[in-house]
């Protein structure tokens, strides 16, 4: 398809995949419709997932600093919450950038339906508008980025106010005095987060031996240590059997591994067990898109479903259901339909959760590398040696690296601490570029920074840190 200025395209949900594609589409000219039930894009990621956490999170992380800072001799005394505008901040910068989006929207002349979108046929969608009328129209090519929601356990299921999923939890109807988390997850984990730095009571529940399955153990330890200090409890190995409502609050059965059971009542519980592709979208049985596991839509590596002329990008295809995965994707997916050679074949995505500390990774972890009997090699710096990290009085952070053995190319990297989120993208570009261990080292980093904890650890593969004695080892 080499002019691109004769395809006529629909994007179906107008979160980070979907708007980015749209987008991308306008700009090689083709004409576009984008259809979201919102008033403006934005999807999960910037109404009810990344942008509002992430802004209540800045203001748990300056409520919590401002408490170290007594270690520091400065005294605030104790905050004094007004919920209301901090509910107006958080919604205000939601309509800052969904309304940005929305003029983005209109400048590129994107056609923005407000509606919900059915399949009458492989080209032909019907769109049921939010103002109630219907609308039929054919495209060449179609784009699926409907995302994804809260996975609901059936057992965990309450008609009350009290039980919560993670949009539930970013109203911030109230602060209630104790509130159980289930699931140890990054969303659950940031949102217990706020909450008890507003000084909610909080307990998380995993059912599995540690926080943030999938993350390395190392890099966790820190940021378990210290929710250890600030929430009620962290319970492993340990399930939810039970949830009563009692009106006033809600009985909850935790189960441990060895069947021992505890009954413990909270003014609210947060249900943050993973997510489910948004899939069922009606009428898709009459293409020839096909689902695979857990329900994902199947697609290849230019994110082609079985049909031909639908593709499907974002939460919908898979893991990781990332934000900055679906733009991604939704580019790729325009590209091919450009006629563009590309795939979507990343050798690192990173992942961050955004806690006190913040924890980050990208491309092969250690855990990973042992799960796939991997040799690897990994050099760590602690950040108890990083200049930067003590006038932040935050030593126990931690940057590693992890190498080919052979190459020493960069495969992965970890890093934990205070920024870890915006430090790991030097370790993507060092992955994507295939960067060794030597020009990492020999990159020079501002001083004092964290970032020269990056540099610092390719050192230490070598033996040659400045900042920590550790010989090479054999
Ligand atoms: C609390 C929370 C915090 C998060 N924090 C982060 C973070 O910090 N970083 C990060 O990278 N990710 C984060 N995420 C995940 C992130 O929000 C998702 O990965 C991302 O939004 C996926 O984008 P998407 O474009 O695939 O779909 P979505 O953002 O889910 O958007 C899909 C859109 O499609 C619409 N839609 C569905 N069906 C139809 C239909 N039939 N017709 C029309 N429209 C339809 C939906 O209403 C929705 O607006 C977080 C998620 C949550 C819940």
């Amino acid at each position: 398809m080499p002019d691109t200025k004769s395809v006529n395209i629909a994007v179906v949900g107008g979160g980070p995949g979907g708007y980015a594609a749209a987008f991308l589409a306008a700009d090689l000219g083709m004409t576009v419709t984008l259809i979201d039930p919102e008033a403006n894009p934005g999807g999960v990621c910037l109404y009810r997932g990344c942008i509002p956490s992430k802004a209540l999170l800045h203001v748990a992380k300056l409520m919590e600093e401002s408490e170290q800072a007594k270690n520091w001799g400065i005294e605030f005394g104790a905050p004094k919450v007004d919920l209301a505008r901090l509910r107006s901040f958080k919604e205000n910068v939601v309509k800052k950038l969904t309304g940005g989006l929305g003029i983005l929207s209109k400048q590129r002349k994107v056609h923005y339906l407000q509606g919900r979108a059915a399949f009458e046929n492989s080209t032909t969608l019907r769109v049921s508008k939010t103002d109630g009328s219907e609308q039929s129209l054919t495209f060449d090519r179609i784009v699926i980025a409907t995302g994804s929601r809260p996975a609901i356990v059936p057992t965990l299921k309450l008609e009350t106010p009290r039980m919560m999923d993670s949009t539930g939890a970013l109203n911030l109807e109230d602060i209630p005095g104790s509130l159980l988390v289930v699931g140890g997850g990054y969303i659950g984990l940031e949102l217990g987060s706020v909450y008890a730095a507003l000084g909610t009571r909080v307990t998380v529940v995993e059912m599995l031996s540690g926080l943030l399955p999938g993350a390395d153990r190392d890099l966790v330890l820190p940021l378990h240590k210290r929710l250890e200090k600030r929430l009620e409890g962290i319970l492993l190995n340990t399930t939810v059997a039970s949830v009563k409502d009692e009106g006033s609050a809600i009985r909850a059965t935790l189960q441990a591994q060895d069947g021992s059971r505890q009954e413990k009542v909270f003014d609210r519980v947060l249900v943050s067990v993973g997510r489910k592709p948004n899939s069922e979208i009606a009428g898709l049985e009459k293409t020839k898109v096909q689902l695979g596991q857990r329900g994902f839509i199947q697609v290849n590596k230019q994110l082609q479903t079985d049909d031909p002329s639908i593709y499907a990008i974002g939460d919908v295809v898979g893991e990781p259901m990332l934000a900055h995965k679906a733009s991604h994707e939704g580019r790729v997916a325009i590209e091919a339909i450009a006629g563009h050679k590309v795939a979507f074949e990343p050798s690192a995505i990173p992942a961050v959760v955004f806690t006190d500390p913040e924890v980050a990774w990208c491309g092969v972890t250690e855990t990973q590398a042992q799960k796939e009997n991997r040799e690897v090699k990994v050099a760590k710096f602690p950040w108890a040696a990083s200049g930067r990290a003590i006038t932040l009085d935050q030593p126990e952070g931690m940057t590693k690296l992890i190498f080919d053995p052979q190459s020493e190319r960069v495969l992965g990297a970890g890093i934990v601490g205070p920024g870890a989120g915006e430090l790991i993208a030097e370790c993507v570009l060092a992955v994507e570029m295939a960067a060794l261990a030597s020009d990492v080292a020999m990159t020079i980093h501002p001083h004092p920074t964290l970032s020269e904890t990056i540099m610092e650890s390719a050192e230490v593969l070598f033996g040659t840190s400045t900042d920590l004695y550790r010989p090479k080892r054999g």
